[in-house]
């Protein structure tokens, strides 16, 4: 790739990607290493060229095969609420998609374990993200509702769709002190809700009202 494509011109420029964050701040995300990676990750190249001039608007996309490129507050604000444990180095992420969360994320913390239930963008993901430099991520094509054994215990897991109910293999793959983000419920009706968990118990707090695609069984 260029480096042309890489830094953007027009619709994909600096200024353009300057008022995304300046717009993350009033909304409330206060973290600057967030912010400093919404401002550097080129989103526009993890959407179709035609939807390239809309890559910094604050809203999701489609990226093919019913999926959507998350919103960028919503990358934002899990990424935050993710990065508030403490020390935290070893994630997993449930829902790959295009990988844009997963590039936000990768170079804050110390290792990021991916998974995507779709095979091609599982690939392609992988694909952008090594353009991108980007090295410390493992990508794996299955269903992540049963998280990923041999790289657990995690002290966090972001889930980027929503299921019914919270996935208990998640909870238990989770360190003590962990936390898990995870959007709960039907469409049109979800919460954002972190999980966090302590020797005995799990903490549960909500995080305010979400829109996810569901999170389906099995793999396509
Ligand atoms: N994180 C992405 C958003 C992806 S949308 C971004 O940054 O834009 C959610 C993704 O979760 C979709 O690609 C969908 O295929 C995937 N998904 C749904 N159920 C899943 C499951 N059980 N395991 C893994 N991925 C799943």
């Amino acid at each position: 790739m260029t480096d042309v494509r890489l830094a953007g011109i027009g619709m994909t420029s600096a200024r353009t990607r300057d008022r995304l964050v300046q717009r993350l701040r009033e909304q409330g995300i206060i973290n600057p290493s967030v912010l400093e990676r919404i401002r550097n990750v080129p989103r526009h190249i993890f959407v179709d060229e035609a939807l390239g001039s809309r890559a910094y608007e604050d809203t999701a996309l489609p990226i093919g095969f019913g999926q959507t490129i998350s919103q960028p507050y919503i990358v934002a604000r899990m990424t935050e609420a993710l990065l508030e444990a403490g020390e935290v180095s070893n994630v997993l992420e449930v829902g790959t998609g295009c990988g844009y969360q997963t590039a936000v994320l990768a170079p804050l913390v110390a290792r990021v374990n991916t998974i995507e239930r779709i095979a091609p963008l599982s690939t392609r993901a992988r694909q952008r993200l090594k353009e991108l430099g980007i090295r410390n991520v493992r990508f794996r094509h299955g269903d992540g509702s049963l998280g990923w054994k041999t790289h657990a215990p995690f002290d966090g897991i972001l889930v980027a769709a929503a299921p019914l109910t919270v996935p208990e293999a998640l909870i238990k793959q989770l360190r003590v002190g962990g936390r898990l983000l995870v959007p709960i419920g039907q469409e049109g009706k979800q919460e954002l809700v972190r999980f966090t968990r302590r020797d005995q118990r799990v903490e549960r707090e909500s995080l305010g009202a979400v829109a996810f695609v569901p999170l389906l069984g099995g793999v396509a």
